[in-house]
């Protein structure tokens, strides 16, 4: 018998379709697997021999529960440099994963009659993330374009709103919100006195020139209701190492390192010098990925419209959300039947709280990508 608060949850769709399409591919299967955002870049050289320095030299015991100093000093010059916000070191929790982070924020900040407010489509992890805290996931629309907007978010509040969750770029959507907009939700949870939590894992996955901007940067005040969450798993191809950080007003810290030092403890003492390294060590590779990332994207829209899916160009991220509604299937129909019949795997919209659409993730090779789009063609002639 399990307890109510784990019933009211589902398992992760993300995780459970990329399982699912791994298992296949290792049973021989010649699947493609656009499901989960994992680049599949390698984890750079530097980075690797740096985790095989600190195992050589025994770096393999407890650490304090938030973190070694210095990785904290350089998420510290990381926030300063590439964000233009000044933490301190007891800002800043490192936890197993930028979900792990998430988990922990949710948990020390919310509880039984609290809101948090989650623009759809959003995360597939957020809503049940805010279920287990027993707060309220309070979903609202975006634009057209699935923007997030200042006022459809300020519609949602009530007395009881105590969170408001952002993310841009958007997983699933790739859109990226708008500096005005992002400035309106600061003087709104100021005025409020809302929390933010702003997820920036994609903040380096944007594209077409554009810069991505941190809420936090903004002024003093608003800094103090930020929870600024990131991670090294995109940006540094370190998914399977599980090492991701926020950062927010001391007492909130202190609270999220106590629920870390009565649960996980600290995150893996190795993963944490391998992050120390890609942190500080060279981050030119970076450029040269992203815009293998804008390629990428280029040709998954491109062969999506052709195809017959109408998808625009996503400002971010390394996901494609097509709309289906064409296919007259919904998003679990559609994906079961590109995996089943076209061995292609693919997340459900419904995953994100939209239907109507699917999500391919391109951080995959192009022969993969095209491989995939030329099935999903072949699922869509199959239709008519
Ligand atoms: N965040 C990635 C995704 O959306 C990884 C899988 C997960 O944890 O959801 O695919």
């Amino acid at each position: 018998m399990v307890s109510a608060r784990v019933s009211k949850i589902e398992p992760s769709k993300t995780v459970a379709i990329d399982t699912l399409a791994k298992q296949l591919k290792k049973e021989g299967k010649d699947i493609v697997n656009l499901s989960a955002g994992e680049p599949d870049f390698p984890t750079p050289d530097n980075v690797k021999e740096a985790a095989i320095k600190a195992i050589r030299e025994n770096f393999t015991k407890y650490t304090a529960p938030s973190g070694i100093i210095e990785l904290k000093e350089a998420i510290v010059n990381k926030f300063k440099k590439e964000n233009n916000v000044g933490y301190s070191t007891e800002n800043v929790i490192v936890s197993c994963g930028g979900k792990h982070s998430f988990y922990n924020i949710v948990m020390s900040l919310l509880q039984k009659g609290d809101e948090a407010i989650i623009p759809k489509p959003y995360w597939v992890s957020y809503s049940d993330m805010v279920k287990l805290s027993d707060a309220a996931p309070i979903l609202c629309s975006t634009d057209e374009n699935f923007r997030i907007e200042a006022d459809l978010i300020k519609e949602k509040i009530t007395k009881n709103t105590k969170l408001i969750v952002i993310n841009s770029p958007n997983n699933p959507s790739g859109s990226v919100i708008e500096e005005k907009e992002l400035r309106k939700i600061a003087d709104i949870a100021v005025e409020k006195n809302i929390h933010v939590l702003s997820d920036e894992v994609y903040e380096h996955f944007i594209y077409s020139g554009k810069k991505h901007v941190s809420i936090a940067s903004f002024n003093e005040d608003i800094k103090k209701m930020t929870i600024t969450l990131n991670s090294l798993s995109k940006t540094y191809s370190m998914t399977g190492w599980r090492i991701g950080y926020c950062a927010a007003e001391k007492d909130l810290a202190k609270a999220v390192e106590k629920m870390q030092s009565q649960s996980t403890g600290n995150p893996t003492s190795i993963a944490q010098k391998a992050a120390l390294e890609a942190l500080n060590g060279p981050q030119d590779f970076l450029k040269e990925r992203i815009s293998e990332f804008e390629k990428r994207r280029s040709l998954m829209v491109k062969m999506l419209n052709g195809a017959g899916l109408k998808c625009d160009l996503p400002e971010g991220a390394f996901y494609c959300f097509p709309g289906i509604e064409s296919t007259k299937l919904n998003s679990e129909q559609f994906c079961q039947k590109l995996l089943k019949e076209h061995l292609v795997a693919a997340v459900p919209g419904i995953a994100f709280g939209t239907e109507g659409h699917v999500r391919f993730s391109y951080a995959a090779s192009m022969p993969d990508i095209k491989k995939g789009m030329e099935r999903v063609k072949k699922l869509i002639e199959s239709l008519s």
